[in-house]
């Protein structure tokens, strides 16, 4: 390496430091992310019937509504998890979109049933339902066994054994705290299906996808219908079932991205002094420091509502992006440790009497007035 460009990586890297913007950051200029995860492919058909294959109809309808998404939502950035016949792992489909920092994660299935008469969408999110029955459970096994096509797949599934029912018990005490995100957005979904493309309707539904279970973001996984009934086969593999189907789904993300933005007006932070935030007893506030920015965002931006408590304060004119609001140390040692897996340089600052202050002053005035 020449001087010259040591010299501007040494510039290049400070400007970034200074700016905390992480090298890996995705510049999606704030607009709504949303991944679209056709299931199966390569490899893995999915269910079939004849000559017709899961893979092929989650693709056709995955892509037609990510199409009329890209088309008429210009606030949108579609991802695909994959846009042709290729093999994907179930744990790098959500890694995709936790890498991507989406704001929603929809995966396209379609169901399979012994039965030849069961037909109808359905539309699930990830948890176990306390009267759950066994289709909803085997709807989930069936999908979740994709990761025995996968080399390796202890390693990433912390011992879920997709032979074995019981181990569905690891979802159970799960806590999904994009649960109402996704609700709403299976609730569209599923409504949208039976309105607009008449399908027969099998409700919402809580079960233990894997792939929902490792992606960070509000997510669902639809079901289209039954690839094992015949009829509706044939619906979901002609051009109009295609084009229905694809038409409904995109109504519906239209639906809850006009109540996704509704939510984030709500959430712009009024503060811009760096303050003590009313704690009575005048002891220092812990926050974490998360991005700087030579302007304020604006104030439909969703990382405004990424973090709880997220405010800024202006330094050597730059604006200084801070979440959380804590006298408690630990409290924000663990908000921290949270942001840091967006934003890995996140830091903790401290504030007293309206000033910045170092974070061992500020222990110091905490345990003496404790
Ligand atoms: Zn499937």
């Amino acid at each position: 390496m020449t001087k010259a460009y040591k010299i501007l990586g040494i510039i290049v890297t400070t400007v970034f430091l200074a700016l905390g913007l992480p090298a890996n950051a995705v510049d999606d200029q704030g607009r709504f992310v949303l991944v679209i995860d056709p299931g199966h492919g390569g490899k893995d058909p999915g269910a079939v019937n004849g000559k017709n294959q899961e893979k092929t109809i989650n693709l056709n309808i995955a892509l037609k509504m990510g199409k009329l998404i890209e088309e008429n939502c210009k606030d949108v950035k579609v991802i695909y998890t994959r846009k042709t016949d290729v093999f994907v792992e179930l744990y790098k489909r959500a890694d995709i979109a936790n890498k991507a920092g989406a704001d929603m994660f929809i995966s396209v299935h379609t169901n399979s049933a012994k039965s030849k008469s069961a037909n109808g969408a359905e539309t699930y999110l990830l948890g176990v339902e306390e009267n759950r029955t066994s289709a909803n459970l085997n709807a989930a096994l069936e999908e979740n066994k994709a990761i025995l096509l996968e080399n390796d797949y202890e390693a990433h599934y912390e011992g879920y054994d997709p032979n074995s029912p019981e181990s569905m018990i690891i979802f159970e005490f799960m806590q999904n705290e994009y649960q109402k995100e996704s609700l709403k957005m299976a609730t569209f979904t599923q409504n949208q299906m039976v309105k607009s493309a008449k399908r027969p309707d099998r409700g919402v539904h809580q079960a233990g996808y894997l792939v929902l279970w490792k992606s960070t973001m509000p997510s669902i996984l639809i079901e289209l219908g039954f690839i094992s009934n015949d009829n509706e086969c044939k619906y979901l593999t002609s051009q109009k079932g295609i084009d229905e189907m694809s038409q409904s789904l995109y109504k519906a993300f239209k639906e809850y991205l006009d109540y996704h933005n509704k939510l984030i007006d709500k959430a712009v932070p009024t503060a811009q002094a760096i303050g003590n935030n009313g704690n009575e007893k005048e002891l220092p506030v812990y926050k974490v420091q998360f991005m700087s920015l030579k302007k304020p965002l604006k104030k439909d931006d969703k990382r405004l509502k990424a973090y709880p408590d997220v405010d800024y304060y202006t330094e050597d004119g730059v604006c200084k992006y801070t979440c959380g609001n804590t006298t408690d140390y630990d409290a924000v040692q663990k908000t921290k440790a949270e942001v840091q897996k967006k934003y890995k340089d996140a830091f903790v600052i401290a504030v007293y009497q309206g000033k910045k202050i170092s974070v061992k002053e500020a222990r110091e005035i905490t345990s003496k007035n404790k």
